[in-house]
This record gives C-alpha cells, sequence and structure tokens, in this order.
C-alpha cells in the first residue's frame, strides 16, 4: 500500500473567491449559505463608513467606521482595495486576508467591481472572480424595495448604480443567475470545487504523484 496522503490533503494554495452584483440580486443570501456549507471558506469583513442598518452587527456584517478611521486605515496601507459605492467608502482589510490564506483557507470576497479590479491587479492567479445576476430587471428592483430597511432615495441610488455594476460582468470569470436561490448555490459550489482541483493551484501535487510512483 501507498504511504501517501490522500488525494483531498494535496496542499494547495488559497483561493481568493469575489462575489459582485448589483445591490438586490441576492448576493449576500448566497454568501451566507455558502460560508454555512463550506468550512474551509472565510468571509472577509470589510470596513464601511455606511450608516449601520438595523438587522446589522458591527463586526459580522461590517466593521462600521468613521470616514477619519477610514482614511487613516487607507493611508497606513491596512486596506487590500478600497472603493467609493452608493456614495459610502468600503475596503478590505488586509491582515485578515493574509492571515487566513496562510492558514490554508480560502476567503470570499463580496465586494463590487472596483475592488474586484484591484484584487485582481495584485493577486491574479489566485483569484476566482464570480457575478451574480438577477433573473429580471423587475426582480432587481422588487428585492431592493422589499428590503425595505433603505429609504426611498437610497434605493432610488442603488437602482441607478445596478446598470453601472451590471456594466462590469465581462470582467468576472463566471457567471451566476440568481433565480432559484438552490441551483444558484449549486452553480458557485460546483465553481469552487473546480477551482480547488487546478493543478497550477496543487502545491502538493509533485509529492503526492511523486509518492505513488515511488509505491509501484
Ligand atoms: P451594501 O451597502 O449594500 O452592504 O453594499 C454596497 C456594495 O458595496 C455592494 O455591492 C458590496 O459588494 C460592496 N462592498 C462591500 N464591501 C466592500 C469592500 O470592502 N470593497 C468594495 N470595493 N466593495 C464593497
Amino acid at each position: 500500500m501507498s504511504d501517501a496522503p490522500p488525494a483531498r490533503h494535496i496542499a494547495r494554495r488559497g483561493l481568493l473567491v469575489i462575489l459582485s452584483s448589483p445591490s438586490g440580486a441576492g448576493k449576500s443570501t448566497l454568501s451566507r449559505l455558502l460560508l454555512e456549507r463550506d468550512r474551509s471558506l472565510s468571509l472577509s469583513i470589510s470596513v464601511t463608513t455606511r450608516p449601520r442598518r438595523n438587522s446589522e452587527v458591527d463586526g459580522v456584517h461590517y466593521h462600521f467606521c468613521t470616514a477619519r478611521d477610514f482614511e487613516r486605515m487607507r493611508e497606513r496601507g491596512d486596506l487590500l482595495e478600497w472603493a467609493e459605492v452608493h456614495g459610502n467608502r468600503y475596503g478590505t482589510p488586509r491582515d485578515f486576508v493574509d492571515q487566513e490564506l496562510a492558514e490554508g483557507r480560502d476567503v470570499l470576497f463580496d465586494i463590487d467591481w472596483q475592488g474586484a479590479d484591484q484584487i485582481r491587479t495584485t493577486l491574479a492567479s489566485d483569484v476566482v472572480s464570480i457575478f451574480v445576476l438577477p433573473p429580471s430587471g423587475d426582480e432587481l428592483r422588487f428585492r431592493l424595495v422589499r428590503r425595505a430597511e433603505d429609504d426611498e432615495a437610497t434605493i432610488l441610488r442603488r437602482l441607478g448604480n445596478a446598470r453601472e455594476e451590471l456594466g462590469h460582468y465581462t470582467d468576472y470569470d463566471y457567471v451566476v443567475v440568481n433565480d432559484a436561490l438552490q441551483d444558484a448555490l449549486d452553480g458557485v459550489e460546483a465553481i469552487l470545487t473546480a477551482e480547488r482541483l487546478r493543478r497550477r493551484r496543487l502545491t502538493g501535487v509533485d509529492g503526492f504523484v511523486t509518492g505513488i510512483v515511488e509505491a509501484l
């Protein structure tokens, strides 16, 4: 019998999984379900200057901060990427990502196209980007209004911004239409399964194959 470790233990590089979509396409629900089902995936919690919604918890959904604190982090280089979205600033703390990748976990990012662009520029070969589309324009509007946590001006602004965000779907590796949530979730999981098996990311595959050959 071979002494080689089971194939699922082949060491590999961590993935940076980016999910983007216009507000209201259901990306947050999709992320939450994905994280519940996939224990090797950690969510990058962004810092933001946006006011907290009633349903949100500081440190769980976002790290809420003042514009001044945000500036300080940005100037110190603490943010892996940052952008202004819907009139507020959002950014990804660098330390958390470095730490998770070093510990062999994959990191999930719920960020907009501007942030995706920046991460692709610095860490291209480890990025898998997925654009989540709503099934239709009417459904997107319906979901934004139904959320009812934002005032009318905010909803209108987000609908306007949806057009801009949608214009960037061509920058992404994959597209998933979130019509039936379970189907969308299956799609994202299939993407992750395949991307985790990419040979160039399997840093331990040489040793694994050598082990097989030596045992023959
Ligand atoms: P919301 O205010 O609805 O939570 O998020 C608004 C938009 O900001 C969403 O498209 C979300 O993906 C994006 N976003 C959240 N965190 C970040 C971040 O750290 N960086 C960037 N670039 N976008 C973010």
